[in-house]
């Protein structure tokens, strides 16, 4: 393999390999740790204070030198790798030929380009349009506002366990308080709260009755005649990366098309062959009225989109649409190599292939441990519900030291969920099974010692 100074360059060329030659987080980034507090806000947190020069492959390289295994990447963003070559040579390609226009005053054919195929990619072949902006949050909210257009309607349903992003309205659409809210109020109005499927913690209740809960919740307390869009994640992510039981979402979608309410899925993190399907929709034979995309679609380029039924889209006037940035030529030329990658890797496959190799293993933790209340996900998105052993009571402590004994020895993990109590996993694709295994072998150290 090839080993380029990992000091200077990212990509796959980097040493796929987990290397400490430090504690961790090490002496530089400890010094970076200590500018940010005096520097950066301390509302903006950081997980695992290492500083990164280099990343690429399955691996992170910080100032220090150690190379720790990503189960990460960035938060489901760079799910084909990072710095991935075809993302590298387009984006510099582009920005040698120009950085920006903006697209609502002279555009350019990356943007329409990354529209058609969003067009092509995504659940239904009905005809299609898409708009594109910068961020998750944003790109939720612009369908909101699309969904308004359309059904001359305002209100909007949400999830327990929802998130939808942190900027005003998307802050009324997440769940969950602390962090997310508290303290940021008052929120956008006419957003209401359902019921979720949470087969874990309501064992025996069907994806139809838990549908049917939601939906007496919605006709009750917001009525159809007011309510424009019904917006879900089609796995929770943030709230705990919660699979809904079978027959959930397509119940929704039923009501919702019987009701002349547009159906939102908001695939922000579970796009882009994250689950082992182009888009998780497809798991349940979905099709949403608009769908919402982000994090993995532009390899960590800042992009987002909607897209959806173009009589839908088309509802908003002219000019109702866009940002300075929204569809960036640097952004729409990283998608487009994405995509390709996706495409040309079989990475689709390879995340249900991930899947199946890190089930396999958290399931022999499980057997062994039995804190490991619920191992659950899709693909290469996958998380473990932890609790006190012998209970569903959950253990949010043990989440926290868990992932700090991984970070200790190499391995990038995040937590999640309502109570805090989910470790998640997110390996970017390019990920060798060696390097996942290895990972598999320090979860299952990191729970010895918190036994
Ligand atoms: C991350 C996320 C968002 C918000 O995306 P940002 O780019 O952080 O604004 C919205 N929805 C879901 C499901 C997400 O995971």
């Amino acid at each position: 393999m090839t080993t380029t100074p990992a000091s200077t360059t990212g990509g796959p060329a980097l040493p796929q390999e987990r290397r400490l030659v430090t504690e961790i987080p090490g002496p530089r980034s400890r010094e970076l740790q200590a500018r940010k507090q005096a520097a950066v806000a301390s509302g903006v947190g950081t997980t695992l204070p290492v500083y990164v020069v280099a990343a690429g492959g399955g691996v992170l390289v910080d100032v220090d030198g150690n190379s720790l295994i990503d189960l990460g990447s960035g938060i489901a963003v760079t799910t084909v790798g990072n710095s991935a070559p075809r993302v590298v040579e387009a984006v510099a390609g582009q920005a040698a030929a120009f950085t920006h226009t903006c697209f609502m005053v002279t555009p350019y054919a990356g943007y329409v380009e990354v529209a058609e195929a969003l067009n092509r990619l995504t659940p239904g072949d009905h005809e299609k349009r898409t708009a594109l902006f910068n961020s998750g949050a944003e790109a939720v909210e612009n369908a909101v506002k699309v969904a308004r257009a359309h059904t001359r309607k305002t209100g909007v349903v949400v999830f327990d366990h929802a998130y939808h992003g942190r900027t005003n309205l998307t802050m009324a659409m997440t769940a969950k308080s602390m962090p997310y809210k508290s303290g940021f109020g008052p929120f956008a109005s006419d957003v209401y709260r359902a019921p979720l499927s949470y087969p874990y913690r309501d064992a025996g209740v069907t994806g139809a009755e838990a549908a049917a809960r939601a939906i007496d919740v919605v006709e009750k307390q917001v009525g159809a005649d007011n309510l424009a869009a019904l917006v879900i994640e089609p796995i929770q992510g943030e709230g705990g990366f919660l699979v809904p039981a079978e027959g959930f979402l397509p119940a929704l979608v039923d009501w919702c098309r019987a009701n002349d309410v547009v159906f939102v899925a908001d695939e922000v993190q579970t796009g882009f062959a994250r689950t082992g399907a182009l888009f998780a929709c497809e798991h349940d034979s979905v099709v949403p009225d608009l769908i919402v995309t982000a994090k993995g679609i532009a390899g960590g380029m800042p992009l987002s989109a909607v897209t959806g039924r173009a009589e839908i889209m088309d509802a908003a006037h002219v000019g109702g649409l866009g940002g300075t940035y929204g569809g960036n030529p640097l952004a729409c030329a990283a998608a487009l190599a994405v995509i390709e990658t996706i495409e040309s890797d079989g990475l689709v496959e390879r995340a249900a292939k991930i899947g199946a190799q890190m089930t396999g293993r958290l399931r022999a933790l499980q057997e062994r441990d039995p804190r490991l209340g619920d191992v659950r996900g899709r693909g290469a998105m996958l998380a473990v519900e932890l609790v006190r052993a012998g209970t569903s009571e959950p253990d949010a402590d043990l989440a926290k030291r868990v992932a700090a004994a991984a970070h200790q020895r190499g391995v990038v993990v995040l937590t999640c969920g309502t109570y805090g109590n989910v470790l998640r996993f997110l390996p970017p694709l390019a990920i060798t099974d060696a390097l996942l295994d290895e990972a598999c072998d320090v979860l299952d150290e990191a729970f010895e010692v918190t036994a």
